[in-house]
């Protein structure tokens, strides 16, 4: 268990310091940005689509380790994903982060996002491990406005 921890550790810090598609997109189908008060995170996502299916996902900002390495984490599993898949994927990533510390995660459901599990411990955490995904929805629903974890 502890070794595991460890390793999920070292995901997240590779992530923060190398973090994927970490660029603008332009033209792109949909951005949007989002904020975390609490914590300062600030990023803009965005997307292009090919109908129904996720073809580029990027983003840009800047916050802490947890909020980074969410975002940088969820372009690399967004990527080939169905609109409807990433909502689902969304869903079961939030009941993760938000379950009580000793519950199951159900590894099949969150897949590489597993690494993210230990932010339940951390509940000021959640909002910064949330904050790419609750964006990402907006941008894909279009809002033009930036979202506030508050
Ligand atoms: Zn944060």
């Amino acid at each position: 268990m502890a070794d595991s921890r460890a390793l999920y550790e070292q995901v997240i810090l590779d992530h923060t310091k190398n973090p994927h598609n970490f660029k603008a997109l332009d033209p792109c189908d949909h951005k949007a940005e989002g904020f975390n008060p609490l914590c300062g995170d600030q990023f803009t996502i965005y997307l292009n689509m090919n109908g129904e299916v996720i073809s580029e996902v990027t983003f840009e900002g800047s916050g802490c380790a947890i909020s980074k390495a969410s975002a940088s984490l969820m372009t690399t599993v967004l990527k080939g994903k169905t609109v409807t898949e990433a909502r689902a994927l969304f869903e079961h990533f939030h009941e993760m982060v938000t379950s009580a510390p000793d519950t199951e995660i159900n590894e099949a459901a969150v897949g590489k996002l597993r690494v993210l599990g230990g932010v339940r411990d951390f509940p000021i955490r959640i909002k910064c491990a949330t904050l790419a995904w609750h964006t990402f929805t907006a941008a894909l629903e279009g809002h033009s406005a930036p979202v506030s974890t508050e």
